[in-house]
């Protein structure tokens, strides 16, 4: 029996979906004999509830979508994370430091009253997540890897070390020699530092590692002219969205 695979979407752009679509075509071509898709919204048109692993992409962001979340779980052997949406709440979380009802207006206009809205979350911070494929998007390779781990029942080997380590194997020039920031001292590797490696700098888009050295990031980034004002905007954008929930 081959397991049976599903993609569900909840709050994102669903780019990481799109993203797994454009798994190279030898890898899909081998995944897709390996396994059943029995749902993808992207896809195809045949839903089924009987899953055995759920990719979960995109942040929760309404009341109605933790119930579908709990349902899913509910049915899922094996549950992962798909994206930083998914992974660590993403840029969804942004809107978590305004009012609930300001972010509405500001989205729906007059049209407010129709729609809910609530502080934006990772799927963790609803139900156990039991994999995570990182980043936005996650890089194809990373996502190939956890796929085939998981279907010959071995735990997924993820990076648990900095950006920096990877940036260094690049042999960037750290940007913090070039007058830029980076977020890569705190930020899990595995990306292998594309975003620097191609000129621009690392933003966090993977979470954080297992107990990062948060201070000592903050003091790099003070060292170099940042302003804590700026240094809370820098982590705003993927990191702090976990801590807004607490
Ligand atoms: S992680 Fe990025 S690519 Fe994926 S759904 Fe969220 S915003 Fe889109
Ligand atoms: S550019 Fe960023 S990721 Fe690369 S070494 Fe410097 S701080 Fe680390
Ligand atoms: S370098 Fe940073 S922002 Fe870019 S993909 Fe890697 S973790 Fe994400």
């Amino acid at each position: 029996m081959k397991p049976k695979i599903a993609f569900f979407d909840f709050t994102g752009c669903e780019g990481c979906q799109l993203d797994a679509l454009n798994l190279d075509g030898d890898e899909i071509l081998a995944l897709l004999g390996a396994v059943d898709i029995v749902n993808f919204r992207e896809v195809m048109t045949e839903r089924k509830d009987n899953y055995d692993i759920a990719f979960i992409e995109g942040s929760i962001t309404r009341q109605s979508e933790i119930a579908r979340l709990q349902k899913i779980r509910e049915r899922a052997k094996v549950l992962v994370a798909l994206g930083a949406c998914a992974c660590i709440g993403g840029i969804n979380c942004l809107k978590n430091h305004v009012p609930m009802e300001e972010a509405l207006r500001a989205v729906y206009g007059e049209a407010a009253q129709y729609y809910d809205t609530i502080p934006a979350r990772p799927a963790d911070a609803v139900v156990p997540v039991d994999y995570y494929v990182r980043g936005c998007p996650p890089v194809h390779s990373e996502l190939a890897k956890v796929i085939k781990a998981l279907l010959v029942g071995r735990k997924p080997d993820i990076p648990n070390y900095p950006v920096c380590v990877e940036c260094k194997m690049a042999g960037n020039i750290c940007v913090f020699e070039r007058g830029m920031y980076c977020l890569g001292p705190v930020t899990r590797a595995g990306c292998g530092a594309i975003c620097v490696t191609s000129g621009r700098v690392c933003w966090g888009c993977r979470g954080l590692v297992d107990d990062p050295n948060l201070n000592s990031q903050k003091d790099i980034l003070k060292k170099y002219g940042l302003t804590p004002d700026q240094i809370i905007e820098k982590f705003k954008i993927y990191d702090t969205c976990t801590e807004v929930i607490k």
